[in-house]
C-alpha cells in the first residue's frame, strides 16, 4: 500500500486583521484527511488556548519543523459561517486563475482599517408652512440666493441629509450654519453607517410585466421554488425591459428571506439605473463603486453581514458581499470586458459568480442585448438555459441603421469626420429640435495602421490579428511575434494614405462646431469627467436638452435612456476591429448595437449612421441588420477555424523583468518545459513580445497555450507554478497566469 502522505493545513486565526497573509500550520490528523476542506472552521491550539480559525490552504508542504507542528483539534462544530463560504470562493479563485492564496483572500475579504465614525447630519425645519413662506420671500428679496434655494428644498422635504444638500444645492456649512442661528432650521447629528446615496426616492409601484417579461421570470422562479438553482441568459434587445425582469426575480428572492447581489458594469452605474432600484426596493439596498472609501466600504461589508440591506448594486467586487443567505446573483452587460479582473487574480466575474452561486445555493441570471460569445455558446451545449426578450417594451421599434462607405466619402472629396449623410441627418434633427449622439470608439486603436483609401489594416499572414506599430516603426504581432517594417505604401492597393488613427474627441467637437456653428454642443470623455460629479451633471444636462448634440466615447452608450435622442452617429466603426486581439469583431458588433439602441427610446423612432471603412465585414452588416444570431454563427466558424475561446481554452503566460537577459533565459527555459509537458495535451505558442513589450523598463514576453479541455490549463499551470517555486528559473523573472484573457497582451 502507497503511504499517505502527510497533510497540512494553513489556518488564519483572524480574517479581521490588516494581515491576511499571517497564517499558521497544523497537521492534520489522518482521520479528518478526506473530510477538510478550504473555508472550513477549525479548532485549533494557540499558544495555550483552543481558538477557532479558518483553513485558507491544504498542502503537503511542511512550513517547518515537522517535529514543532502541532496537529488541529478538529473540526468547529456549528453553523458554516459566511467568511467559510468566501474562503472556499478565495481557494477556487486561486486554483483557476492562478495566485497566491493570500492574493485571492484580499480580493474576496474586505480589509477592516479604523476609520473615524461619522456622523449623518440631518437638516430640519422649524417654521410652518407660513412662516417658511414668509422667510423666503425676505431671502429672495435680500438676494440671498443659497439660503432661498436650501429653504424652499426644506419646504418640500421638510426633512434633508446635510452633506446632500451641500453637494446638490452648493450650499456651504457657513450658510447652513448662518440658518440655524436665524431659527429656520435644526441640524440633527446621530451616528450612522454611511449610505453611500444620500435621500431617498419616491416608492414607485412595480410596472405591470408583459407577456415576455413575465414569461422569463416565472422560468427562473419555477426552478427556484423547487431548489433548481442554474445559471440563465437572459438575452433581451435593447429597451426590451430586462430590469424590470431583475427586479421582479430580486423580490421573489428577498420576500423568502434571502439577498441579491446585481452586478452592473461601473461605466453604466448612472444614476437613473441606482434610482430604478431604490424606488422599488427602499432603503434595503445598497451601492457599491470604486468612488467609496474603504471605511464605507467596509461599512457596506458589516451591513451585509448583518442583515441590515438585502440587495447591493456594484461593479465585479460586489460579488463578494458576504450576504448569510445569497439567493440570486444578476450579471447585467454579461459581456462587458471590466467582469474580468485585469489585476491578479485574474478572475472573471461571470465564472466566480456562478462557482459563488454554487456554493450559496443560489441562482444566477447572466443578462444582455449581446451576450458574450463564450455565455451564448454555453447556452447552447445547454450549460446556461436560453431566456429572450426579442421585442422592445410597448413595441417601439428598433431604430433604423444606415452604413456609409468612409471610402467613398474619400473619393468624392468629403474629408471630413462627418459624411455627408450624418451631416444632411444632424442638420435635420436641429430643425426638428431633437438631440444628436456621436460616439468616437477609442478603445484598442493605438498601435493600429490602416489604409485611408482601401481600409484594410496590415496584419499578420500567420494570425489573422492586426499588427501594432512599435517604436522605430517595426510592425509587430502579438500573437506570434512576426515583424515586419511599415510598408511606405498600403500592401493592398498601393496608395500612400496610410497612417495611425488619430481622431479624438476634441477633434471631432471642432469639427462639429465649425459645422453646425449655431448647435449646442456637449462632449464627454475622460477629460471632462475627470471631476466627482462631472459625469453626472454633464448627463443630466443633456438629458434636460441644455444641448443639442453629445460627442462621447464608450461612457455615452451605456445605461442612459434619453427620449429626445433620435440620432446616433457612430463616427468611425472599424477601429476596434483593428485591434490586435480576437474579440475584435465581437466588441465591434457589441458596441454597435448598443450604440443604435440608445435611439429612438422616447416616443420618436430613432435612426443610425453608421460609418466605416469596412461596410462588407460581417460585424457591421449583421450590427447594421441587429441580428446577433448571424453574427454568432459567422463569428464561431472563426474561432473554431482558429481554435479561440469558446471552443479551446487560452492560457497566457506573461513574464516580465527589468532583466533583459534574465527573461530571455528564463523563457527560454519555460520553452523547453512547456514543449515536452505539452505532449498533445495542449498546443504551445511562443515567447513573443507582448503587445506592449516594455512598460516603464520592465520587459514583457508573453507565452499562448490553448487546450480544449480547461483542466488540462490548471494542471499545466501547477505544474509552472511548483516549478518556479523550485526555482527553475531566475528568481529576477515574476510569471502571471491569465485564462481566457479579455484584452491582448
Ligand atoms: P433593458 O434593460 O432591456 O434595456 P429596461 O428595463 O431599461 O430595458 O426598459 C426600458 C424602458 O421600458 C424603461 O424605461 C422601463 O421603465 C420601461 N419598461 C420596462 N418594462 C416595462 C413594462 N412592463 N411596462 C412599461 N414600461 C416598461
Ligand atoms: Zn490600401
Ligand atoms: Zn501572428
Amino acid at each position: 500500500m502507497q503511504e499517505q502522505k502527510k497533510l497540512y493545513a494553513n489556518v488564519i486565526v483572524d480574517i479581521s486583521l490588516e494581515k491576511l497573509d499571517k497564517t499558521f500550520q497544523y497537521s492534520v490528523p489522518d482521520e479528518l484527511t478526506g473530510e477538510l476542506a478550504v473555508g472550513m472552521q477549525v479548532q485549533v491550539p494557540f499558544g495555550n488556548r483552543t481558538v477557532t480559525g479558518y483553513v485558507v490552504e491544504l498542502t503537503e508542504e511542511a512550513e517547518y519543523d515537522v517535529s514543532r507542528i502541532r496537529p488541529l483539534d478538529g473540526i468547529a462544530e456549528g453553523g458554516i459561517a459566511i467568511e467559510s463560504q468566501l474562503i472556499a470562493l478565495a481557494g477556487w479563485i486561486r486554483r483557476n486563475y492562478g495566485s497566491t492564496m493570500n492574493q485571492a483572500l484580499k480580493t474576496v475579504l474586505p480589509v477592516r482599517r479604523k476609520t473615524k465614525e461619522q456622523k449623518k447630519r440631518t437638516l430640519e425645519l422649524l417654521l410652518t408652512e407660513q412662516e417658511a413662506a414668509k422667510q423666503l420671500a425676505l431671502l429672495e428679496n435680500r438676494h440671498a440666493s443659497a439660503m432661498a434655494r436650501l429653504l424652499r428644498k426644506l419646504m418640500k422635504e421638510k426633512r434633508l441629509d446635510a452633506s446632500l444638500a451641500a453637494r446638490e444645492l452648493s450650499v456651504s456649512a457657513a450658510v447652513i450654519r448662518r440658518m440655524e442661528e436665524m431659527g429656520i432650521l435644526r441640524v440633527d447629528s446621530t451616528a450612522c453607517y454611511r449610505n453611500p446615496v444620500g435621500s431617498l426616492p419616491e416608492r414607485g409601484a412595480p410596472k405591470t410585466l408583459n407577456q415576455w417579461q413575465q414569461a422569463a421570470v416565472d422560468a427562473v422562479i419555477r426552478d427556484y421554488d423547487q431548489g433548481i438553482y442554474a445559471t440563465y441568459l437572459l438575452k433581451g434587445v435593447t429597451g426590451s425591459g430586462k430590469t424590470e425582469v431583475y427586479m421582479e426575480l430580486i423580490a421573489h428572492v428577498l420576500e423568502q428571506g434571502r439577498q441579491a447581489i446585481v452586478l452592473i458594469p461601473e461605466i453604466a452605474l448612472t444614476y437613473q439605473t441606482v434610482m430604478r432600484f431604490y424606488s422599488r426596493f427602499g432603503e434595503r439596498v445598497s451601492i457599491l463603486n470604486s468612488r467609496l472609501s474603504a471605511g464605507e466600504r467596509y461599512d457596506q461589508y458589516l451591513r451585509a453581514k448583518n442583515g441590515d440591506i438585502d440587495i447591493v448594486i456594484g461593479p465585479r467586487s460586489a460579488l463578494f458581499v458576504p450576504f448569510p443567505r445569497l439567493g440570486l446573483i444578476i450579471m447585467d452587460e454579461e459581456h462587458e470586458t471590466s467582469y474580468k479582473s485585469e489585476t491578479v487574480p485574474r478572475y472573471h466575474a461571470r465564472e466566480t459568480a456562478i462557482e459563488r452561486a454554487r456554493l450559496a445555493h443560489a441562482s444566477v441570471v447572466l443578462g444582455s442585448a449581446t451576450p458574450s460569445v463564450e455565455s451564448f455558446y454555453r447556452a447552447g451545449c445547454g450549460e446556461y438555459r436560453l431566456l429572450e426578450l426579442n421585442r422592445r417594451v410597448e413595441e417601439k421599434p428598433l431604430p433604423e441603421c444606415e452604413v456609409v462607405d468612409l471610402r467613398e466619402e474619400l473619393k468624392a472629396g468629403n474629408r471630413s469626420i462627418l459624411s455627408g449623410r450624418l451631416q444632411e441627418l444632424m442638420e435635420d434633427r436641429l430643425k426638428k429640435r431633437q438631440q444628436t449622439m456621436l460616439f468616437l470608439n477609442r478603445r484598442g486603436i493605438s498601435g493600429v495602421v490602416a489604409c485611408r483609401s482601401c481600409g484594410k489594416a496590415l496584419q499578420c499572414p500567420h494570425c489573422d490579428i492586426t499588427l501594432s506599430q512599435h517604436q522605430g516603426g517595426r510592425m509587430v504581432c502579438h500573437y506570434c511575434g512576426y515583424t515586419v517594417p511599415l510598408p511606405k505604401t498600403c500592401p493592398s492597393c498601393g496608395s500612400a494614405y496610410i497612417s495611425g488613427f488619430k481622431a479624438g474627441t476634441e477633434k471631432v467637437e471642432l469639427c462639429v462646431r465649425e459645422r453646425f456653428p449655431d448647435a449646442r454642443v456637449l462632449r464627454m470623455d475622460f477629460d471632462t469627467t475627470r471631476t466627482k460629479d462631472g459625469y453626472e451633471k454633464l448627463l443630466q444636462a443633456f438629458g434636460n436638452h441644455e444641448a443639442d448634440i453629445l460627442i462621447g466615447t464608450q461612457m455615452i452608450v451605456k445605461g442612459h435612456d434619453f427620449a429626445d435622442v433620435t440620432l446616433m452617429g457612430v463616427l468611425a466603426a472599424d477601429m476596434l476591429l483593428y485591434a490586435n486581439d480576437y474579440h475584435a469583431a465581437e466588441r465591434t458588433f457589441q458596441l454597435l448595437t448598443q450604440a443604435a439602441g440608445r435611439a429612438g427610446r422616447g416616443a420618436l423612432p430613432g435612426q443610425v449612421v453608421i460609418q466605416t471603412y469596412a461596410p462588407e465585414h460581417f460585424a457591421i452588416r449583421t450590427a447594421q441588420s441587429q441580428d446577433y444570431e448571424a453574427f454568432y454563427r459567422q463569428e464561431l466558424e472563426y474561432r473554431r477555424m482558429l481554435s479561440y475561446p469558446p471552443i479551446q481554452n487560452l492560457l497566457v503566460l506573461l513574464c516580465t523583468s527589468t532583466d533583459a537577459d534574465a527573461l530571455e533565459a528564463a523563457c527560454g527555459k519555460l520553452k523547453a518545459f512547456l514543449e515536452a509537458a505539452a505532449n498533445g495535451r495542449f498546443q504551445m505558442i511562443g515567447p513573443a513580445d507582448a503587445a506592449v513589450a516594455k512598460i516603464s523598463d520592465v520587459y514583457r514576453k508573453v507565452f499562448y497555450l490553448k487546450a480544449a479541455d480547461y483542466r488540462e490549463l490548471i494542471h499545466i499551470k501547477d505544474e509552472t507554478e511548483y516549478r518556479l517555486k523550485e526555482g527553475y528559473i531566475s528568481k529576477n523573472v515574476n510569471v502571471q497566469f491569465d485564462f481566457n484573457p479579455i484584452n491582448g497582451f
